[in-house]
């Protein structure tokens, strides 16, 4: 995969990586709990990684939404990090360039997406 691909789909990654952040602590505002108090404290003060290990504990259908789309932005992340970036997780075949820029978090080839059910 071409290193100027990798690179747009990483600033894609990383501006969505920020905008959910930052819904998240929105999010997490409107909650008035004590628990999510300590857990918004922590999460201005933690390493950026561990926020969806951080926001498992909140029983709040839009942030697990967040938390769970923030967990496959940084899974994709971490694969560019590696190098490993692109590759269907089932038959290990380059993902199409135009089903990543679809969606940057694609863990699939489209072949494989097909047969798969949910
Ligand atoms: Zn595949």
């Amino acid at each position: 995969m071409r290193a100027a691909f990798i690179l747009l789909i990483r600033q894609k990654l990383e501006e969505e990586q920020s905008v959910l952040r930052q819904h998240i602590v929105q999010c997490l505002h409107t909650h008035s709990d004590l628990n999510t108090k300590i857990i918004l404290q922590q999460l201005t003060e933690s390493d950026e990684q561990s926020w969806p290990e951080l926001l498992a504990t909140i029983y709040s259908e839009p942030l697990q939404q967040l938390r769970s789309r923030l967990e496959m932005v940084e899974a994709a992340l971490s694969q560019i990090h590696i190098g490993q970036y692109g590759s269907c997780s089932d038959c290990e075949k380059t993902i199409s360039s135009e089903t990543l820029l679809m969606d940057p978090t694609e863990q699939r080839c489209a072949e494989c997406k097909k047969h798969r059910r949910y």
